[in-house]
C-alpha cells in the first residue's frame, strides 16, 4: 500500500507532467470508485478543467483544478497511476482514464479496486477527520507531545491511525520504531520527553529520505520517467525470526489493533512501567 512517500513521490512525478496541462476527457469501467458524483456529472466538471497544482496530505493526492475544484485521489491498496501517450495501450486494471491535452493519458491501474476519487471545492471539509501531515512545518515536536499526551493506545496504533497522523503506514511505521528504539506496543502517552524528540525527528528524517529515494527512481531515467509504487530498500525485516540488522537477534512480529509490528525486543526494550 503506498503511504506518504510513494504519494509524495507520485506528487513530485505528476507535478512535472501535468501541471498547465487541460484534462480533455474521462472514461472509467468502475464509476463507483467516484465517491462525490455521478459518472456524468464528474466527466462534464472535470472536462476542459487545467490542472493547476498538485498538492498531498497524508496518502491523498489532490489536483487542484484552476476553476477551484479540486481532484482527491486516494490510491488505497493497489492504486498506480501512469501518465503516458495516448497512444499506447493500457494496462491490464486500468480502472479509469483521464484524457489529458488530447495526446496524452492520466491512467489509475487498480488491481482491487478500492482506490477513490473525489471532486470537491474544499478538499479540507473532506480531510477533516484527517490528521495533520508529519511532514508540514506545522507538526512540530511540541504538536507530537501534545498529541502523544491526548491518547493511550500503543505507539504502533498510533502512528497507524490516520485520524491522528496522516499518511502513515505498517511498513513506516515499523521502520520510525526501529530508528527510534521504541517498542510497538508502548503506550503513546508514556513516552518521555526525550523519546518525542527522537521520534519527531526520525518520522521526518525516514520520510523525507525515503521520498528522495524513491523521487530520484522515478527520474534516473530522464527520457521517460515513471512512478514506480514499490518502496526503497527497508531496514527492518518483514519476517520474524530473521536477523536483527543491528545486533542480529532475531525479529519478532506481534498483532496490535489486527496490524502487524515486526521489531527487535533487544533493541527496542518495552518500559515495563508503562505497557499496555
Ligand atoms: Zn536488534
Amino acid at each position: 500500500m503506498p503511504e506518504l512517500p510513494e504519494v509524495e513521490s507520485l506528487k513530485n512525478y505528476l507535478s512535472g507532467q501535468v501541471i498547465g496541462r487541460t484534462i480533455t476527457s474521462f472514461n472509467s469501467t468502475w464509476p463507483k470508485a467516484i465517491g462525490s458524483h455521478s459518472l456524468s456529472d464528474f466527466t462534464e466538471i472535470i472536462n476542459q478543467q487545467v490542472i493547476s497544482d498538485i498538492k498531498r496530505h497524508g496518502k491523498y493526492l489532490v489536483l487542484q483544478l484552476l476553476s477551484g475544484q479540486n481532484l482527491l485521489i486516494h490510491l488505497r491498496l493497489t492504486g498506480h497511476l501512469d501518465f503516458t501517450l495516448n497512444s499506447t495501450t493500457p494496462l491490464r486494471y486500468t480502472r479509469h482514464t483521464f484524457g489529458v491535452d488530447n495526446e496524452f493519458e492520466m491512467r489509475l491501474r487498480d488491481v482491487r479496486k478500492f482506490a477513490t476519487i473525489s471532486l470537491t471545492e474544499n478538499p479540507m471539509d473532506m480531510l477533516k477527520n484527517i490528521g495533520k501531515d508529519p511532514l508540514n512545518t506545522l507538526f512540530t515536536t511540541a504538536y507530537l507531545e501534545e498529541l502523544l499526551g491526548n491518547h493511550d493506545i500503543p505507539i504502533k496504533s498510533f502512528l497507524l491511525n490516520q485520524s491522528i497522523i496522516a499518511g502513515i503506514g505498517n511498513i513506516y511505521s515499523d521502520e520510525i520504531l526501529f530508528a527510534s528504539k521504541i517498542h510497538p506496543s508502548t503506550p503513546s502517552s508514556s513516552i518521555p520527553k526525550t523519546m518525542v524528540k527522537i521520534l519527531h525527528k526520525t518520522m521526518k528524517t525516514i520520510l523525507i529520505n525515503a521520498t528522495e529515494s524513491l523521487t530520484t527512481q522515478i527520474f534516473r531515467d530522464q527520457e521517460q520517467p515513471e512512478w514506480n509504487a514499490s518502496s526503497p530498500s527497508f531496514v527492518v525485516p518483514r519476517k520474524a525470526g530473521l536477523p536483527c540488522p543491528q545486533c542480529k537477534k532475531p525479529i519478532e512480529k506481534i498483532t496490535l489493533g489486527g496490524r502487524s509490528a515486526y521489531f527487535c525486543a533487544p533493541c527496542q526494550p518495552i518500559n515495563e512501567s508503562a505497557h499496555c
